[in-house]
């Protein structure tokens, strides 16, 4: 995975913060201080690491948890918030008609991503071009064109011209009917005052809509000089951070992009024509929080645990019905795939970690009580008392299972029914989830 290496050291200091009894200041001094640490081994640069790190201890210790989220997900939440601030808002390069130039170091990946881009256009219904403009490196010709012909996409080129705005200038013409036209440039080893002449006589021409940098993920700290001197070359619309598969870097490309106040557009995470991203500065957050889409699964798990508070309380009261065993069933199964974001949340707290084959399990034996309660009756459903040995028979013959499946199922009912009762009074609100744990081997095999 992309930056694995950050990612887990900020996944261990938000776990940290999720198994915390209390949100108090020296946790959250710590949780940062593991989080500079990481943000600092990834080369993001040290004056952002510092104002993050800032933002997230005020805010932190003074902001009270908006209603329906307490101190812990909202410190969790306020980390997310913070992190996709550092990486900045994401890029607005539109599925439309436009110009694209690239502009770049050489080695950086411009000649890749060309390809890509307008593999990554092509796929999305637009016709796409791609010219050579890179009349300075022996080779770009060629490796450009091989690439475009291999997708099938339109290329032009002038070999052994050497003038750059004048190849560029017909190239546009030339696919003038094309929806995206991009512009591959050359680069220099290193920032060279001829390489910034020849990038603005380029843009003199092409006068392209997007002026995208095109960095190695692996450049560090010299990032921000090179960002800085295209900037003021051509004025960059957004940057795409090429080799971020191959690098446990990355945070330097990040950091300059935010101090240029442009965008990240792309992420190149392979070598082939499909490996370019869409950068979307929360979701890449997310991923790298290993927390897939965080928002849903925070606003799913409360959902969840708003339905079991409720069902407990009524439950606390009285009847306890087979339906009722059933929602509480698949409430905890709903559970299983967020099993992620459990570690980080309060309830990952309870030890309550179904694994695959569990949450397999589960989910199997719950598909079958469905089809046995499908074949009983509402009154039944309500009191299961009411099944006597014929009735059995009959919701057996109903539902096409054994006998023994639709008395385990009523044992089971019986062993949660009792547990409960055994747990009224005294106990107020219960976690349900800590209840199912509690009589988990009782309750069937769940
Ligand atoms: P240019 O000089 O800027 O045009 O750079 P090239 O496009 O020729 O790329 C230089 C090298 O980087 C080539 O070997 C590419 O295959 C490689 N490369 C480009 N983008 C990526 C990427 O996202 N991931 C990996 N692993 N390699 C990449
Ligand atoms: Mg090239």
């Amino acid at each position: 995975m992309v930056l694995d290496t950050l990612g887990g050291s900020l996944r261990s200091a938000l776990r940290k913060i999720a198994s915390a009894t209390r949100i108090d200041k020296p946790l959250v001094d710590e949780a940062v201080k593991e989080i500079q640490r990481a943000l600092l081994q990834a080369d993001v640069n040290v004056k952002l690491v510092m104002t993050l790190s800032n933002r997230i201890r005020d805010r932190a210790l003074d902001e009270k948890p908006p209603a329906g989220m307490n101190p812990r997900e909202h410190v969790i939440n306020i980390v997310y918030q913070e992190l996709i601030n550092l990486v900045g808002k994401s890029s607005d390069v539109k599925l439309e008609r436009q110009t694209i130039m690239l502009v770049g170091l050489q080695g950086s990946g411009k000649t890749t991503t060309a390809a890509k881009l307008a593999t990554y256009f092509q796929r999305k219904g637009l016709r796409t071009a791609v010219i050579c403009a890179d009349t300075f490196r022996a080779g770009a010709y060629d490796q450009l064109k091989a690439l475009c012909e291999k997708q099938g996409i339109f290329f032009y080129g002038e070999k052994g011209n050497t003038d750059a705005p004048a190849v560029a200038k017909r190239g546009l013409e030339a696919a003038k009917k094309y929806d995206v036209r991009i512009v591959d440039t050359a680069g220099r080893h290193a920032l060279e005052a001829d390489l910034i002449q020849e990038m603005e006589d380029i843009h003199a021409v092409v006068n392209a809509d997007q002026k995208l940098l095109v960095m190695d993920a692996a450049l560090g700290q010299q990032a921000s000089d090179q960002a800085r001197a295209f900037h003021d070359a051509v004025q960059i619309t957004g940057v795409i951070i090429t080799k971020l598969d191959g690098t446990a870097k990355g945070g330097g490309a990040m950091s300059a992009v935010a101090e240029t106040k442009t965008s990240v557009a792309f992420i190149g995470v392979g070598e082939t024509p499909s490996d370019l991203e869409k950068f979307e500065a929360d979701r890449f957050i997310s991923r790298l929080l290993g927390m897939g889409d965080i928002k849903t699964l925070i606003e799913k798990a409360q959902e969840i645990q708003a339905d079991e508070e409720m069902d407990v309380e009524s439950m606390m009261r009285g009847k306890f019905t087979l339906k009722d065993m059933y929602k509480q069933m698949e409430a905890m199964n709903k559970l299983g795939p967020l099993k992620q974001i459990m570690q980080m949340l309060p309830m990952g707290g309870l030890g309550l970690e179904l694994s695959d084959k569990e949450y397999q399990a589960t989910k199997d034996r719950l598909d079958k009580y469905r089809v046995v309660m499908d074949s009983m009756t509402d009154a039944e459903l309500e009191d299961p008392k009411l099944i006597t040995a014929a009735r059995v028979k009959r919701i057996s013959r109903g539902s096409g299972t054994p006998p023994e499946l639709v008395k385990e199922l009523l044992k089971s009912h019986q062993a949660m029914q009792k547990a409960i009762k055994g747990m009224r009074g005294g106990m107020g609100k219960m976690n349900m989830k800590r209840l199912m744990k509690k009589m988990g081997p009782a309750a069937g095999k769940m």
